[in-house]
């Protein structure tokens, strides 16, 4: 094989091998997107078989059900929690007085000595 054609054959490859990945890459993406709307299906299945037993109330599976309704409150007390951490504000602290502890003169913030009766604050 000469040098030329080795180079071609090469090209050639690497257009094959780009096409491949490339048509690879676009299968892979669509067949991601369908495993996950069909697990969206059966969660969503699930969720609904869950709802109905809950209802019934079949033989058998009464722990399982008392487990969910358990949960079921849990879940509605935290919420309730959530909301109450949400709906918290910050409160400014109250700048407490002070006094001077020789005449008991109400002294204002930052004063260094008793407007009254001069005694270091
Ligand atoms: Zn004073």
């Amino acid at each position: 094989m000469s040098l030329l054609n080795r180079l071609t054959k090469g090209v050639g490859d690497a257009a094959d091998r780009a096409k491949f990945e490339a048509d690879k890459a676009l299968r892979v993406r669509k067949m991601t997107s369908e495993v996950g709307k069909l697990e969206a299906d059966l969660q969503r299945a699930i969720v609904a078989l869950g709802e109905r037993a809950m209802e019934l109330r079949p033989e058998g599976l009464e722990e399982l059900v008392d487990q969910a309704d358990g949960l079921k409150l849990q879940v509605a007390a935290k919420r309730e929690e959530l909301n109450t951490v949400k709906a918290e504000e910050f409160v400014e602290p109250e700048v407490s007085a002070k006094f001077c502890a020789s005449c008991g003169t109400e002294l204002e913030e930052g004063t260094k000595f008793c407007p009254s009766c001069g005694t270091k604050a």
